[in-house]
């Protein structure tokens, strides 16, 4: 007799500090699409080349607070100087769908998924940490981006510093190598966790 099987969805939570190689991954892995990728909203101003809708929702601080007394977010932060949420609909009708959701967010949001409370979303959680190799290469790396001003990157490697502390709260630690590398390593966890048993309902 052949088995079917059938799952929810995922939900890939990966954290890294700014400049560890983050969005250079996120991006790589959307190129080949066998997951939704969680568009946040964020109060900050938009870099050059970001869109509206693909890379986050640009919305005002004013919007963001209604979209918080509306209940909208699956967890919210403000990190450095802006406010960033994950809208909870469009997570859980993916995941309630079998689709596999990748949200790309700071420490303190993976916190707030992992404590929410949600029984659905506890068991759809697999959660990543990037570890830069070090704080050194942090900071050449953000300065070779050359999208934040001087202040602004100690900021970031003073945040880099703490969060770098909290690896241990992921089930999963990638150092970050080269794009190549970390890509493999993600795509190794994604598989492993597709097939996890306790996953799968059998028919
Ligand atoms: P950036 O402004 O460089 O795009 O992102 C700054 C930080 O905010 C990154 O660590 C990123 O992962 C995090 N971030 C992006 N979206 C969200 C979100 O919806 N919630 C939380 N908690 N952090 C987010």
């Amino acid at each position: 007799m052949n088995k079917k099987i059938s799952r929810f969805g995922i939900l890939f939570v990966v954290s890294a500090p700014s400049g560890a190689g983050k969005t250079t991954l996120c991006t790589a892995l959307r190129q080949t699409p066998d997951f939704v990728y969680s568009v946040s909203c964020t109060t900050r101003t938009p870099r050059a080349g970001e869109i509206d809708g693909k890379d986050y929702w640009f919305i005002s601080e004013d919007k963001f607070a209604q979209r918080i007394s509306a209940g909208d977010f699956l967890e919210h932060a403000q990190v450095h100087e802006h406010f960033y949420g994950t809208l909870r609909a469009p997570v859980v009708e993916n995941l309630r769908a079998g689709i596999d959701v990748l949200v790309d967010i700071d420490t303190q949001g993976a916190a707030a998924i992992r404590n929410c409370g949600d029984e659905f979303i506890a068991r759809a959680l697999s959660d990543v940490f990037i570890m830069p190799p070090d704080l050194e290469e942090l900071r050449r790396r953000l300065m070779k981006r050359g999208t934040e001003t001087a202040v602004q990157i100690e900021t970031r490697l003073q945040t880099a510093a703490r969060e770098m502390q909290l690896w241990c709260d992921y089930r999963y630690t990638i150092i970050s190598k080269s794009v190549e590398e970390d890509l493999l390593k993600f795509r190794q966890i994604m598989g492993a966790e597709r097939i996890l048993s306790r996953r799968l309902i059998l028919h």
